[in-house]
């Protein structure tokens, strides 16, 4: 054995949660995957995230599982939206740094906005 994995911590999933997840089509060795690669979060329904997904976890035992509307996640994290002037919109890129994996240029969303002019008319 390693003790170097000291991170390596054993994660137990209520059964609402897994009856819920293969409900999605999700595998108990998938969830758990999922769940080992969410980022921290904070929202009323969840502390931790996974691309769509929101998870309460508490003690390691994981004992919620809802889908993520995209607006939910715009709307908690205090990123800075920039805000489109004259002849301008926002969209959202897929994030350069993590290639839409998540990471913390983009808090985990995979995306960024960004200002872009609109095209010039002729
Ligand atoms: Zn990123």
């Amino acid at each position: 054995m390693n003790e170097s994995q000291a991170n390596d911590v054993k994660m137990e999933v209520t059964v609402s949660v897994l009856k819920y997840a293969e409900a999605q089509g999700i595998t108990h060795l998938q969830l758990l995957d999922m769940v080992e690669s969410s980022a921290k979060f904070s929202h009323e329904l969840g502390n931790r995230r996974f691309h769509s997904w929101l998870f309460w976890i508490e003690n390691n035992v994981v004992k919620r599982m809802i889908p993520l509307a995209k607006g939910v996640i715009s709307g908690t994290l205090n990123r800075q939206v920039p805000v489109p002037g004259p002849g301008e919109f926002l969209v959202y890129d897929e994030c350069m740094d993590c290639e839409g994996v998540g990471c913390q240029k983009c808090d985990d969303t995979g995306e960024v906005p960004v200002i872009r002019k609109n095209p010039k008319s002729r």
